[in-house]
């Protein structure tokens, strides 16, 4: 789904012209490529079949591009591939036909290295069920990503707090996960996959388990890092939840579809982090999107067009990497390193 490039599913030669902007190569396609228009996530006829027997082709080849800086919600009923597609996205699985590029590395080909690199630093994962570690605090949690990551340990602290400002939760720093609301645990899981810069940030059902106040608030702070650069993946069956993504995309039945490209619907005025509270703050303007016409459904193709500028230096955007263990299903899985 960039331009010249093809929309999502299906095969044919259509799908495999590759734009002008992509970087020559297939593994390491020369330093993340960088600037508003970077494709962050690349899928070039990805597939992917679980073996069986049977055979299950939980993902149809698929071509889209995904741009740093856009908010992104995928939707599907159970079944039709959405933990499939993550767990690719999350290079927790290889393409079984296909490529995948993050960041411009094509992590289907990399070594198991460098795909653990690529989990560490350039993505960040937040889950439904947030994944805290029971008996650390909100700021030993955060800091928990930066070691797998690498971060100098002089670092973190300040790190952490500021990703912890930056979702409003400084105040809670030295709180355990059972004294915390359920909105307070995600946002200690949004730090935590922010503290170490992700180039994407991928949400699996983020308000799975919150009421729908909470749900508002939440889906606020993830518009408000998204205005402030963050590139945003959001896996939700909440409809409220992926309409104020910029782009919204079907899966069903392993195929996806492009619904709908509306620009980012206004905040509810749900209670969001505290102004001043180290949330960057949002552009004043935002160029519009591509026109819905051209990601009706029917209509898979649509031209790509780059998402808009960015705000640079900002803490959600990348440039930098992110965190660590945030592997799925990792962190509550990990113990705390002995420091
Ligand atoms: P969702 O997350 O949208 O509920 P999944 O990605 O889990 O969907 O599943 C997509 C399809 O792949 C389903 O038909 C499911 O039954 C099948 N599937 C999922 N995991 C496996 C597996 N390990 N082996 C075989 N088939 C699987
Ligand atoms: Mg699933």
């Amino acid at each position: 789904m960039t331009g010249g490039e093809p929309a999502m599913p299906g095969s044919g030669p259509a799908q495999d012209r590759q734009d002008p902007g992509r970087p020559p190569g297939r593994h390491r396609t020369a330093g993340a490529p960088s600037g508003p228009a970077a494709p962050v996530i690349r899928l070039s006829s990805a597939a992917f079949t679980y073996r069986g027997p049977p055979p299950v082709a939980a993902l149809k080849p698929t071509s889209m591009v995904i741009y740093r800086g856009e908010h992104v919600a995928i939707t599907g009923p159970s079944g039709s591939g959405k933990s499939t597609l993550l767990n690719l996205l999350g290079l927790l699985d290889k393409p079984t036909q296909g490529s995948i590029e993050i960041d411009g590395i094509d992590v289907g080909a990399a070594p198991e290295r460098e795909r653990a690199a690529v989990r560490a630093h350039r993505i960040g994962f937040v889950f439904q069920s947030f994944h805290l570690l029971p008996y650390r605090t909100s700021i030993e949690n955060v800091m928990l990503a930066q070691v797998y990551a690498d971060e100098p340990r002089r670092r973190r602290h300040a790190a952490a707090m500021a990703a912890l400002t930056q979702v409003g939760l400084e105040h809670r720093a030295h709180a355990l996960p059972t004294a915390l609301s359920g909105g307070e645990r995600q946002r200690v899981a949004i730090a935590r996959a922010l503290v170490n810069r992700p180039a994407l940030l991928m949400c699996d059902e983020p308000t799975g388990n919150l009421d729908t106040a909470t749900t508002l608030e939440l889906t606020d702070l993830l518009e408000s890092l998204h205005r402030a650069g963050a590139t945003l993946v959001v896996i939700t069956h909440n409809p409220t939840v992926a309409a104020r993504a910029q782009r919204q995309i079907a899966i069903r039945d392993g195929e996806l579809t492009e619904i709908s490209s509306a620009t980012t619907a206004p905040p509810t005025g749900a209670p969001g982090p505290a102004p001043g509270a180290g949330v960057p703050q949002p552009p004043p303007a935002r160029p519009e999107a591509p026109p819905p016409a051209d990601r009706t459904p029917g209509n898979p193709t649509r031209p790509e067009a780059p998402p808009p500028d960015r705000t640079p230096g900002n803490p959600a955007h990348p440039e930098a990497p992110p965190p660590a263990d945030s592997a799925p299903g990792g962190l509550d899985t990990l113990g705390f390193p002995d420091e």
